[in-house]
């Protein structure tokens, strides 16, 4: 059964941009453009049928359910994007999802930032799918994922678009326009994760990777128009703060997060924040996938919104997680030395990040930095260990 949510503020502000953009079009159309109206014609009914045989709307977007980490598969007119790839764990599902959805080739592939939990699935979908236009951030890692990834786009010889802010890309029926990051050289790589909003008509949807409170502030002191009406929450519902969420100002919101992950994401006072503002909210650890569509006036939800505004905690995951992937070896007296569990990082124990760095995610580590590299971890570019 179908929930259908209707929407209508902010209507007269679209239908004023959108009679802009009308005119400017027509001012600009040219003969040329008016000679191949029949071939487009039939292209159209083509794109029609594809259409509707693929989802209700001219835009159908799946937060699929990778566990702990970030994909989102989005069509128009039978064109796919995919926005992240989940984890390593997660890359074998998110192959054989978008070819159970019928997909060839992606139009766009977005690699928000170079993290696991968002890179891994995106080198298997690089493997599997030809890229038309793969999109990434500025910056480059030393780890081992980035070295796979760096490998097969060699391999296929593409070259990555760096977008800057305001940079808009058509998508079927839909566009999308990059919102950050305005600046890079973060510490915290999450900072330069590439971000979105992609309209349909009068729908918008954000889609920030995952961007925290630094990048935040950013964004809002550049004035970036952000508003959306579905947000994906940054950082798989870690932080957000109230000025951002009412920058966006969304009415439903979803988390991509993993049943009992070890970071206790979503954190408790960004679902109380979504509960006090009363914000619809999707969950992809309680639902699994989320599939929404949207026909460029409405936004349509396949579930109901779960509302469970319970933060998580930090989980049997985090055992199972620890076991497998802890480097920890020393105490803080006796380590070479400090690693950040979450963003992967090798620091010296003098290093100014080690101060301010969550408890939850310190390791004390003792031995060879290669042995580090090899699983993963990459050098603090400030204290350069
Ligand atoms: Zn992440
Ligand atoms: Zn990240």
């Amino acid at each position: 059964m179908r929930q259908r949510f209707q929407r209508s503020k902010r209507y007269t502000k679209r239908f004023a941009a959108g009679f802009l953009l009308l005119l400017l079009c027509l001012a600009g159309c040219s003969t040329k453009d008016m000679s191949s109206i029949t071939a487009q014609a039939s292209e159209q009914e083509v794109r029609k049928q594809v259409e509707q045989e693929q989802g209700s709307g001219d835009l159908n977007l799946h937060y699929l359910d990778v566990g702990q980490g970030n994909a989102v598969l989005a069509e128009s007119q039978g064109r796919y994007m995919l926005i992240d790839g989940g984890a390593r764990k997660a890359s074998s599902f998110v192959v054989s999802y978008l070819e159970k959805q019928g997909v060839k080739e992606l139009d766009y592939l977005l690699i928000s930032h170079f993290d696991e939990d968002h890179l891994a699935g995106a080198i298997g979908a690089l493997h599997k799918f030809p890229v038309k236009q793969l999109i990434t951030p500025d910056y480059e890692t030393d780890s081992s994922i980035y070295q796979s990834y760096a490998e097969v786009v060699e391999e296929k010889q593409y070259q990555a678009v760096h977008p800057k802010v305001g940079d808009t890309f058509t998508f079927g029926t839909a566009t999308f326009r990059i919102i950050s990051p305005t600046v890079y050289g973060h510490e915290d790589e999450n900072q330069d994760s590439v971000g979105i909003v992609l309209q349909n008509g009068e729908n918008e949807f954000f889609i920030g990777g995952d961007i925290g409170l630094e990048s935040e502030k950013e964004i809002l002191n550049a004035g970036i128009d952000i508003q959306a009406d579905v947000m994906l929450m940054n950082h798989h519902g870690s932080h957000v703060s109230d000025d951002f969420l009412d920058a966006v100002n969304p009415d439903y919101a979803v988390i991509s997060c993993g049943a009992d992950n070890r970071y206790g994401h979503p954190r408790q006072d960004t679902v109380e924040l979504l509960e006090k503002v009363q914000i619809l909210l999707f969950r992809t650890d309680k639902q699994g996938t989320i599939d929404v569509s949207s026909d460029g006036k409405d936004i349509t939800f396949v579930q109901q919104p779960c509302n469970d505004y319970t933060p998580g905690t930090r989980g049997s995951d985090s055992q199972q997680e620890e076991a497998a992937g802890s480097m920890e070896n020393a105490g803080p007296e006796d380590c070479d030395y400090v690693l950040n569990a979450h963003t992967k990082k090798i620091h010296l124990p003098g290093c100014a990040s080690v101060k301010t760095m969550d408890e939850d995610n310190k390791e004390y580590y003792k031995g060879d930095k290669q042995a580090l590299l090899d699983n993963g971890y990459t050098a603090c570019g400030n204290c350069k260990p």
